[in-house]
């Protein structure tokens, strides 16, 4: 078969490269440059590829195209190709055709994804298992080169979009926010079915964890409900609200599985916040759901850590700790970032922001912020939403501007939170950046 894959980044090249494995022939085209270390690996596979432009006459006669999840599908291209009926599919659909026989747990939600993984992996690490997707490894290219009985998947909703076949054996859906609503037109019932395509093709032989706290998940919930999965809920309530699934009570987070209670204290849990009550959750959950025993999952949790850019503790410096929340992209996750705040805050926020509605953290920036320092090029929405708060409101374009100005306002047992409520591209490359350039600064002083 002839496949054209459209991007080629991580998934690109991985998708490629796993076509070129199965014997198809592959071309890879980029709008933009193709990064090193991508263009390398492509060489070494063979594989030709254009970038910084799409010819149509090597497009047009293609099979199949696997189109990376950084391609809108509003682009001009992409509506070409689909007006030509060319079938378009994603490269975590791609990788699941060659891995059909491996237990897939996948784990999506608008925030939550990256930590569940990494919990999950951790929980259930062994020879036969890789973490991959939306976290940083092709899931096509593990399939290809490093193939696995398990894998642990994160999924965006731009990798849910054009599956057709995917069946995870454990899906998970953490929650539904509004997130990402410039790739949806701007309505969340299509982001929302992107999320939904996770279960799709589950049948009695899966599970499908799912939070129940989540207001919008639950309000399209049965829309997309697949009567014959296996469901299993999760909730901060103090009830169960399946037959299996987790809850809280005095205290304990409590798991009802296979007719077995089992409980852990609050306060040994190896992270903190409610956000990460619901990500212990599901991945204890889904680690017994591909069989691991509880002892096994005990013994492992304490040692997990938190991953870098989510709430992780820099340096206690003068008696002021410093959090680095960079990943914190949404106004949903900042929430759970001061929720779990028990001394007061000196909050650093600001970036992009994709349309937020910052009316949802109110109450807690009134409640335990003592100064906002805007870290960004356009802190007009943020100085409008908090003004009539009397909190003092600074505007700085760098980390350690931001980081001195912090220091005027701070004092000893105080908190000092990088958890920006938005994306970092005006002062930034990435959320990595913005978290590393953060530290780098904090570690400095
Ligand atoms: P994702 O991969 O979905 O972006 P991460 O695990 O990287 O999720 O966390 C992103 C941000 O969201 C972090 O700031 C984190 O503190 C916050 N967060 C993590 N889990 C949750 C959750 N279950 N609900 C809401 N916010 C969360």
């Amino acid at each position: 078969m002839y496949i054209v894959v459209i991007g080629g980044s991580e998934s690109g090249t991985g998708a490629a490269i796993l076509a070129q494995q199965q014997g198809h022939v592959v071309f890879v085209s980029d709008a933009a440059t193709i990064l090193d270390k991508y263009k390398q690996k492509l060489i070494a596979h063979n594989i030709p590829y254009e970038e910084n432009q799409h010819s149509w006459d090597k497009i047009e006669n293609a099979q199949l195209i696997i189109k990376s999840p950084g391609v809108p599908e509003k682009t001009e291209l992409i509506q070409k190709i689909r007006s030509i009926g060319i079938p378009i599919i994603s490269e975590v659909e791609w990788a699941y055709r060659y891995a059909q026989q491996s237990n897939i747990i996948a784990i999506t939600g608008s925030n939550g994804k990256s930590t569940t993984t990494a919990l999950t992996t951790h929980l259930l690490q062994s020879e036969d298992m890789a973490m991959v997707g939306n976290i940083g490894i092709s899931f096509a290219e593990t399939v290809a080169l490093n193939p696995k009985k398990y894998y642990v998947a994160e999924v965006s909703s731009f990798q849910l979009d054009d599956i057709h076949l995917f069946k995870p054996k454990v899906s998970v859906l953490l929650n539904i926010t509004p997130d990402h609503l410039d790739r949806y037109q701007y309505d969340v019932k299509l982001y929302a079915k992107a999320k939904f395509n996770i279960i799709s093709n589950q049948d009695v032989s899966d599970y499908f964890i799912y939070n129940v706290d989540s207001p919008l998940l639950m309000h399209h919930l049965p829309l997309y409900l697949n009567q014959q999965v296996n469901p299993v809920t999760i909730t901060l309530k103090n009830a169960f609200q399946s037959e299996q699934g987790a809850c809280v009570q005095n205290e304990n987070l409590c798991f009802l599985w296979q007719k077995n209670l089992y409980k852990i204290p609050i306060h040994e849990l190896p992270l903190q916040g409610k956000h990460n009550q619901y990500n212990i959750m599901a991945s204890i959950l889904a680690a017994l759901c591909v069989g691991a025993n509880w002892e096994d999952i005990i013994q492992k949790l304490p040692s997990f850590t938190a991953i870098p850019h989510r709430m992780e503790k820099v340096r206690v410096f003068n008696g002021i700790t410093f959090i680095n929340d960079s990943k914190a992209t949404n106004v949903d996750s900042v929430w759970y970032a001061l929720d779990s705040m028990i001394q007061p805050v000196i909050w650093i926020a600001g970036g992009i922001d994709k349309g937020n509605d910052y009316a949802q953290i109110k109450e807690l920036v009134k409640n335990k912020v003592k100064a906002i320092i805007c870290m960004t090029k356009y802190p007009e929405n943020i100085q409008k939403a908090f003004s009539d708060l009397n909190i003092p409101i600074v505007v700085v374009d760098s980390p350690r501007n931001a980081i001195q100005q912090s220091l005027a306002f701070a004092s000893v047992n105080d908190v000092v939170l990088l958890s920006p409520a938005c994306a970092s591209f005006d002062l930034f490359k990435n959320y990595e950046d913005r978290g590393m350039q953060f530290k780098d600064a904090v570690l400095l002083l």
